[in-house]
């Protein structure tokens, strides 16, 4: 088992298959990118395959989700994903995408075995979606999040992060609008994961603006706590169910204690937290000829010394190196 000092069991791997992105979101990266990885220190993607497999076999994980930067990007995911689905036991898989491109695959990643989809969307307005990623492809999630449907994903997740002035009054529009088309609406805070640094306590909009602005035209029910379990997002009925709506409150209702959290980066570096500020290097292990369990206890040595929680509020917080596009958020 992956289990810390706090006796946190990590069961969830979020695997970064790329730090590189078709988009630019401004809570995310700058116009001009980033410096990317070099692609001899990208795991390959037999390499992906076999920290699963250790992470599955050997550690207890179950659950698997795929991100990145745009894991959609990674030209091999379609066979990464079946070859993870022929694991015993096999895990449950996921994908967070910003949708650009997924029209054209939700069918295969469907076949190859992905069970669950989260679709990025910010915005219902084209000029906006422009202004916040700086591309103009917001016909493209649209029609991502439609094939994901038609691809029998369920439910079709979407996640949406409100920037004050920008975005910050669409919260009550974009509800009716995924509970008109079945999707699964999270709102998720702002973090200051943000390669530029630009990230500001003040701006951010807070789980509680967002819950009050949803309040003004729904009638929200807390499912309990019961049902966040370990999940980040706290849900609501609306109007009574069944559809319901997510909120993410990372800085201002942190679910640090009942974490359950692993992640690999896409050059082999395993990550107990999104906000810590050390890495442990497997990549160098699994290219010099490291027995599973050799691997194995080189993850779990990495998950022990988990903080007990982000430390975002400490006054002497300092962001990770790495941004969130690097992380895999
Ligand atoms: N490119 C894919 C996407 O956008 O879904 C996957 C990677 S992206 C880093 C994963 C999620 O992190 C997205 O839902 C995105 O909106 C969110 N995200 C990125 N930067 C963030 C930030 N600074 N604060 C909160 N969420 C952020
Ligand atoms: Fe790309 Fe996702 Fe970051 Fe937007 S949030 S720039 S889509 S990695």
């Amino acid at each position: 088992m992956l289990i810390d000092t706090y006796g946190r069991v990590a069961t969830d791997l979020r695997v970064s298959l790329t730090d590189r992105c078709n988009l630019r979101c401004t809570y995310c990266m700058p116009e001009e990118g980033l410096q990317w990885l070099a692609k001899p220190e990208l795991l390959t993607d037999d390499e992906i395959v076999r920290m699963v497999r250790i992470a599955v076999t050997e550690l207890g994980v179950t659950d698997v989700r795929f991100t990145g930067g745009e894991p959609l990007l990674r030209p091999g995911l379609t066979g990464i994903i079946q070859a993870c689905a022929a694991l015993g036991p096999r895990p449950r898989m996921s994908l967070t995408t910003n949708g650009i491109g997924l029209r054209r695959t939700a069918s295969a990643l469907r076949e190859a075995g992905l069970d669950r989809v989260n679709v990025s969307l910010d915005t219902l307005r084209p000029e906006v979606f422009h202004t916040l990623t700086r591309r103009d492809r917001h016909h493209d999630v649209l029609a991502g999040l439609e094939a994901a449907t038609a691809a029998g994903m369920a439910p079709v997740k979407v996640n949406t992060v409100l920037m004050r002035g920008l975005n910050d009054d669409e919260a009550p529009e974009l509800l009716s609008w995924a509970l008109d088309h079945g999707y699964e609406l999270r709102f998720i805070e702002q973090m200051p994961l943000d390669a530029q640094h630009g990230w500001q306590r003040t701006d951010m909009v807070t789980a509680d603006e967002i819950l009050t602005a949803l309040g003004s035209r729904f009638r929200l029910t807390p499912e309990g706590e019961s049902v966040r379990g370990s999940a980040p997002a706290e849900r609501w009925l609306v109007d009574g169910g069944p559809g319901r709506v997510g909120v993410i409150g990372s800085v201002t209702r942190p679910f640090c204690r009942a974490c359950d959290r692993t992640r690999l980066t896409a050059d082999g570096q395993v990550r107990n937290c999104l906000f810590a500020r050390e890495e442990s290097d497997l990549r160098t292990a699994l290219r010099s000829g490291a027995s599973d369990a050799e691997m194995a206890a080189l993850w779990k040595a990495a998950m022990w010394g988990k903080k007990a929680g982000s430390g975002l509020d400490d006054p002497a917080f300092l962001q990770p190196e790495r941004p969130m596009s690097a992380i895999g958020g």
